[in-house]
């Protein structure tokens, strides 16, 4: 099992999940410094277009290495065009700004 913590690195809390009021969740899980610093198996991106609505959300260097280290760690990410949260993955919504390529695969 990796080591993971929230996004500014503290130890996941069990309301990490809260939605705020732009519909992000107050907290995203990631993996830890040192298991990102074992190197990425996919480019670092930080932009992702959501198919269904065309909005292009851009995410934090954390969340965006732990999709370079893990394409297959997230289940779902958000978008900031629908101010929710949906399915990544060969048959999810999102694909890699400016490319075809499916987020989470
Ligand atoms: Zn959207």
């Amino acid at each position: 099992m990796a080591e993971t913590t929230l996004t500014d690195g503290s130890p996941v809390s069990e309301d990490h999940r809260n939605l705020m009021s732009n519909g992000q969740q107050k907290c995203y899980v990631v993996l830890s410094d040192d298991e990102r610093s074992k190197g990425f198996v996919r480019p670092v991106r930080r932009s992702y277009v959501h198919e269904t609505c065309g909005v292009t959300t851009t995410m934090g260097a954390a969340l965006a290495e732990t999709f370079a280290r893990d394409p297959y760690f997230y289940a779902g990410t958000f978008c900031s065009g629908c101010g929710s949260h949906f399915p990544v993955g060969e048959d999810g919504q999102f694909v890699w700004d400016g490319t075809k390529e499916k987020v989470g695969t």
